[in-house]
């Protein structure tokens, strides 16, 4: 297994003073050393916006992809090879807007990968617009009226979406971040954990005051996470209570068998490992001349 140490770049993450993505990326690292991972089994692959640079601040394998298609590239490597511990990491706009066609499939297909949310609830990179998390009323550069739309119930779509796996940490608390990535990561499935994040330049209202006078600990109220239905509810108590009460860690749980293990031609194999040597294309290639 690899240590902390060895999952730390030697290149120092740029992003803004007291952004919640150095929490993030703390936490990660922790987790993949904790569930003892090798740093060349573990392969990050990233999106476009501020949270884009995490495949390059963990010292690992990495691929930063397009906008919204972190989970297209996340599933390539995971079928190519399913020994791979395979890590997606979006923002909210990447993750729940451009890329949310992928995001329903990955969970309804329970690929046995995890997939982390940097949910600042605005556009960062791009200097404060509206996300597709951002709330109801909330005023935004490209919204200066308020957003009119109702948000994206992430957790909630996870869960309808059958994931097998469904948290919300929270980037300031560490130990507890580190604790459901480990989860995650031990999940075999896919694991959804959507992070809140302050984004201290752009959200002056989300703010780290404002996140944390509001969040509890699900997991410290007796939450049955095999409870569908329960989850459900829980996973909507953010936008009902009018974002009094945000509930964090483990919403949902539940073992099923992944995408991996009932595809027939990497079911018993890797396809890294076939021998692609032996494989006559001739006749089927004559088809087409
Ligand atoms: Fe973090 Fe916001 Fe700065 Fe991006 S713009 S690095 S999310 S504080």
């Amino acid at each position: 297994m690899s240590t902390v140490k060895e999952f730390n770049p030697k290149e120092q993450p740029q992003w803004c003073p007291g952004c919640g993505n150095f929490g993030i990326i703390m936490a990660l690292r922790s987790a993949l050393s904790k569930t003892e991972r090798n740093t060349h089994e573990t392969v990050i692959v990233s999106g476009i916006g501020c949270s884009g640079k995490s495949s390059h601040y963990v010292r690992s394998y990495g691929f930063e992809s397009l906008h919204g298609r972190v989970l297209p590239v996340a599933t390539g490597v995971k079928l190519s090879n399913k020994k791979l511990t395979v890590i997606g990491m979006g923002g909210d706009g990447d993750g729940y807007g451009i890329g949310l066609n992928h995001f329903i499939h990955l969970c309804r297909r329970n690929l046995d990968i995890t997939y982390i949310v940097h949910n600042n609830s605005i556009y960062g990179l791009t200097t404060g617009q509206v996300s597709p998390v951002s709330m109801k009323g909330m005023k935004t550069k490209s919204t200066p009226h308020g957003v009119i739309e109702q948000p994206i119930h992430q957790l909630a779509l996870a869960i309808t979406s059958d994931a097998t796996f469904v948290a919300r940490g929270y980037a300031g608390n560490m130990a507890q971040l580190s604790e459901i990535f480990q989860q995650a990561i031990n999940h075999k499935g896919i694991a959804i954990v959507d992070v809140l994040q302050e984004c201290p330049s752009w959200n002056k209202v989300n703010t780290k005051e404002w996140i944390q006078q509001r969040i509890y600990n699900l997991n410290e109220t007796g939450h049955d996470i095999t409870n569908r239905d329960l989850a459900y509810k829980k996973a909507m108590e953010d936008v009902e209570s009018k974002y009094e009460k945000i509930p964090t860690g483990i919403f949902y749980k539940v073992d099923k068998p992944t995408y991996g293990d009932e595809l027939p031609q990497i079911k018993d194999k890797e396809l890294v490992e076939h021998d692609l040597d032996s494989i006559d294309l001739t006749k089927t290639l004559k088809k087409y001349i």
